[in-house]
């Protein structure tokens, strides 16, 4: 029986250390307007172990410094991070002039205050892979999400479960499937300017985590059905977020065969012009959740956000302020994309719209 125990522990030890070394790699993102591919190294889920062990591990065993260390020099953090986001943002802007990676794919707008909000370069690199928009979006942020409200519960332990459960999976979720980030509209589609590189330092880190640092101050006891619910509201989001998502990606991927809900997916065949002059195709599928609307990912999302602002209670509005501020960015997201794939596939994306009518929720919206 030991025997059983020890060898099973070696197994996982042995299948955790092949996962560690095996996830991510090297990967390539999607073509870029003037129709250059990318190369990304995608090891953003061994960083969010590497970090939170250190941290586990100090909190436990070391203690160099308090686990209280973030909630305690909050103002200060607040400003190094201003000052980091602006300069990330403000070095975009200048090498863009003067160094630009991949000069074919800057747009230069003729506005300079435009220039520097949304950026100029596309894909800004330095050396080889260390890449803008792919560090800063998914490593400070990111992690420190889950960072900072585990700095939160060191403060006030009691009642920080289910927003700490909702923000984990999240995260994971996000570095487990990261080679899947790279054919998002961050990496695809926007510039790198102030916008990506400040919101990814400052507001990401401090706005995403008002719910934990709302319950330090107001810490409350959820009834067990509002526990439950908020529950089942956050997997049943996760779950329509994560298939979507996948469903997209594999479709790709496999460039539509693969099966989607059993079936062979349906979709529609485009054709579009990238500025070097290119055609190439392209397809939109039209099976599974991407046949029930157009941005079943973004419904999903919405679903584990209003969750997670739910696990605060009812008592005061600041907690909501995560779901107000998700629903506009991503009702104006999915109105900027829709735009943007009308503009690029033309008659292809109205007979697209026409065989999945809804955005967000069926007969709705
Ligand atoms: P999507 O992953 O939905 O990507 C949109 C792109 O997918 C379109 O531009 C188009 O690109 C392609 N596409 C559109 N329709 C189809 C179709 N029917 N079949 C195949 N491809 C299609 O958008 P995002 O990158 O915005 O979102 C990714 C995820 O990240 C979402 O789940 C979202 O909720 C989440 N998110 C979270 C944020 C947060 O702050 N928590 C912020 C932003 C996003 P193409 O030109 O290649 O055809």
């Amino acid at each position: 029986m030991l025997l059983h125990i020890l060898n099973h522990i070696m197994l996982s030890r042995t299948f955790l250390l092949v996962l560690f070394i095996c996830v991510g790699g090297v990967q390539e993102g999607a073509r870029t307007p003037a129709g250059l591919i990318n190369k990304y190294e995608v090891n953003g889920l061994q960083c969010w172990i590497i970090t939170h062990v250190l941290w586990v591990a100090n909190a436990q065993y070391f203690h160099w410094f308090s686990p209280t260390i973030i909630i305690d020099n909050w103002i200060p953090l607040l400003w190094c991070t201003n000052i980091l986001g602006y300069a990330v943002s403000t070095l975009a802007f200048i090498k863009a002039y003067l160094f630009p990676t991949n000069p074919e794919d800057c747009k230069f707008t003729g506005n300079i205050f435009y220039n520097y909000m949304m950026g100029i370069e596309f894909n800004p690199r330095i050396g080889k892979w260390f890449d803008f928009k792919l560090f800063f979006n998914g490593r400070p942020g990111i992690v420190a999400w889950t960072l900072i409200n585990l700095s939160y519960a060191a403060k006030h332990q009691q009642h920080m479960f289910s927003v700490l459960i909702h923000i984990a999976i999240y995260v994971l979720d996000f570095f487990w499937n990261e080679a899947w980030y790279l054919k998002t509209i961050d990496i695809c589609h926007d510039h790198f300017g102030w916008y990506l590189g400040w919101g990814d330092c400052v507001w990401l880190p401090f706005l995403y985590t008002l719910q934990g640092l709302y319950l330090v101050y107001n810490p409350i006891q959820l009834s067990t059905p509002h526990a439950a619910g908020v529950l089942i509201l956050g997997l049943v989001g996760y779950y329509i977020f994560r298939s979507t998502n996948h469903q997209k990606d594999l479709f790709r991927r496999t460039e539509g065969n693969c099966k989607i809900w059993g079936k062979k997916p349906t979709f529609i065949e485009c054709s579009y012009r990238s500025a070097d002059g290119g055609i190439h195709k392209s397809k939109l599928m039209t099976s599974g959740f991407w046949g029930v609307a157009r941005h079943m990912n973004y419904t999903g999302d919405l679903m584990g956000s209003l969750a997670y602002c739910l696990a605060c209670g009812g008592e005061h509005l600041l907690p909501y302020f995560y779901i107000v501020y998700m629903t506009i960015l991503l009702v104006h997201r999915c109105i900027r994309d829709e735009h943007r794939c009308s503009n690029k596939y033309s008659k292809d994306w109205v007979r697209y719209t026409a065989a999945v009518p809804y955005r967000l929720l069926p007969n709705i919206f």
